[in-house]
C-alpha cells in the first residue's frame, strides 16, 4: 500500500503533468468507487485543475469552482498518467480524459478493488480527512502534540504510529523504519518510552519521511510508478538481511497479520519487553 513518501512523489510528479489542464470527459467504471457527490462524477467535466495536495494517504485534485476530487488508492490502487489513445485496461477503474489527449486513469489489479473517490466542495467535511491527525511534515506536527497524543498509552508504538488519527499517512513499511531510524524496539509501549525517546521518535518520523521522498524521486525522476519501491529500506522487507547498520539478521515477526521488521542489536530487542 502507497505511503506518504510514495504518495508525496506521485502527487509532485502529478502536478507536474496535469495542472492547468481541464477535464474533457471522466468514466467511472466500478460500482462502488465513489464514496460522496454524482456517481458518474459528471460535475469535473470542462473543469480546469488547479492544484493536487496531500492529506495523509488522500490525494486531493483540486479543481476550479472548488471542486475536489479526492482519492485513496487503499491496497492495490495506482494512478496511471498517459495517452488517451492507449487501450484500457479491465482493472482500469476511474479515467479522466483531459483536454491534452492525455488520461489520468485508477488501476486496482489486485483483489479486493477498493480504492475511493469523493467529489465535494469541502474536504474538510469528508469523514475520513476528518479523523485525520496531524501531518508529520506540517507544523502542526509538534513534540508537545505528539507527546500528548502518545500520552500514557498501553499501547504498542509501531500500531500508535499507523493510527491516522495521531499522525497521518504513515503505513506498516514506514512505521518499521522509523521505529530503526529512532533506535526504538518496534514492541515497546508507549507508555514505558521516556521523554528523550518520545523526543528521539517524534524527530525520527519526519527525518525518515524526507529522506524516504528523496531516495523514491532519485529512482523514478518524472515518471509514475506501479508498485511501491522500498529498495532503499533499512528493515523493512528486509527479513534475515543483514542490517546496514550492525550486519545483525534483520528480525521479523507477524502481528494481527502483519509483517513487522527490525534489527534486534540496534533497537535493543532483547531488552524485555515491558
Ligand atoms: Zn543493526
Amino acid at each position: 500500500m502507497p505511503e506518504l513518501p510514495d504518495l508525496e512523489v506521485i502527487r509532485e510528479n502529478l502536478a507536474a503533468r496535469l495542472l492547468g489542464r481541464a477535464v474533457s470527459c471522466v468514466a467511472v467504471r466500478r460500482p462502488g468507487l465513489v464514496q460522496a457527490g454524482p456517481v458518474d462524477l459528471a460535475p469535473l467535466v470542462g473543469k480546469t485543475l488547479h492544484d493536487i495536495t496531500r492529506r495523509g494517504k488522500h490525494l486531493l485534485f483540486h479543481f476550479q469552482e472548488d471542486l475536489f476530487l479526492i482519492v485513496h488508492l487503499m491496497r492495490y490502487g495506482w494512478l496511471w498518467h498517459g495517452p488517451s489513445r492507449y487501450e484500457i485496461t479491465k482493472t482500469t477503474t476511474l479515467v479522466l480524459s483531459f483536454s491534452d489527449a492525455t488520461d489520468l486513469r485508477l488501476i486496482e489489479p489486485g483483489t479486493p478493488q477498493i480504492a475511493a473517490v469523493w467529489l465535494c466542495s469541502d474536504p474538510s467535511q469528508v469523514d475520513p480527512l476528518k479523523k485525520l491527525g496531524p501531518e508529520p511534515l506540517g507544523p502542526q506536527f509538534t513534540l508537545d502534540a505528539f507527546s500528548q497524543a502518545l500520552g500514557k498509552r498501553r499501547r504498542i508504538i509501531k500500531k500508535i504510529l499507523m493510527d491516522q488519527a495521531i499522525v497521518a499517512g504513515i503505513g506498516n513499511a514506514y512505521a518499521d523504519e522509523i521505529l530503526f531510524w529512532a533506535r526504538l524496539s518496534p514492541f515497546r509501549y508507549a507508555h514505558t518510552l521516556r521523554a528523550e525517546e518520545v523526543e528521539k521518535l517524534w524527530r525520527a518520523i519526519p527525518e525518515t519521511l524526507r529522506w524516504a521522498i528523496g531516495e523514491i524521486k532519485l529512482r523514478v525522476g518524472e515518471n509514475l510508478f506501479d508498485k511501491e519501491i522500498r529498495d532503499f529500506l533499512f528493515v523493512h522487507g528486509r527479513a534475515g538481511a543483514p542490517c546496514r547498520v550492525c550486519g545483525t539478521p534483520i528480525g521479523e515477526v507477524l502481528f494481527e497479520g502483519q509483517r513487522t521488521n527490525y534489527c534486534p542489536r540496534c533497537q535493543n530487542v532483547s531488552q524485555p519487553v515491558r
